[in-house]
């Protein structure tokens, strides 16, 4: 193949979009709470920064976003853990991105995750490991027993509506498949 020629992923998956719709499921549940002012700066002190010079927490890279530091989904199943001050960390996209529901130092620490601190070789982990467990000692995050307001109905009916979506998808990904074969038939033709 030509070495500029990179074209499009082919024939992706229906079914390779199952991560994400059952992550919406549960993310769509999860309540945020704003922090004040004065709880970002708090936050900011633990992880040994400064307004205004907020960086990474994992990596020390330049900041683009807050992580959930504690995942919001876990084995298809919802934590608890919420949006706020709390379970939030100053990440950059790398980062927030390569570890994604893992645990935070199981990630900090893995020789194989992309991007890890350690796959890195960032000199100071083991001090970016100490600020982020001062971080999560600081406080006690919130953590939602969803089912447990729902009721046992409601929350079943939720998670129905998952399994169905699910189904229907690999249903799909199969008639997708013949479908794609006829159209490479009526190509060779
Ligand atoms: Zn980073």
């Amino acid at each position: 193949m030509h070495a500029d020629f990179n074209p499009p992923a082919k024939n992706p998956r229906i079914t390779s979009r199952k991560p994400t719709i059952t992550g919406l499921f549960f993310v769509t549940l999860t309540p945020s709470v704003l922090p004040t002012d004065e709880e970002v700066d708090e936050a900011l002190s633990v992880l040994g920064m400064k307004a205004g010079h907020c960086v990474c927490a994992y990596c020390g890279g330049k900041k683009s976003e807050w992580d959930h530091f504690r995942p919001i989904v876990l084995n298809r199943r919802p934590t608890g853990y919420i949006t706020e001050i709390a379970n939030l960390v100053p990440s950059c996209g790398k980062c927030n991105q390569s570890k994604g529901n893992t645990n935070w130092r199981k990630w900090m620490l893995s020789a194989t995750a992309t991007h890890s601190p350690t796959r890195l070789k960032l000199p100071d982990i083991e001090e970016r490991i100490h600020r982020l467990e001062q971080f999560e000692a600081w406080r006690t995050p919130i953590k939602i027993d969803y089912a447990a307001i729902f009721g046992p109905e409601k929350w079943a009916q939720h998670m129905r509506y998952l399994e169905d979506i699910l189904q229907l998808m690999a249903q799909a990904e199969v008639g997708a498949e013949s479908l794609r074969k006829l159209v490479e038939a009526h190509l060779r033709k």
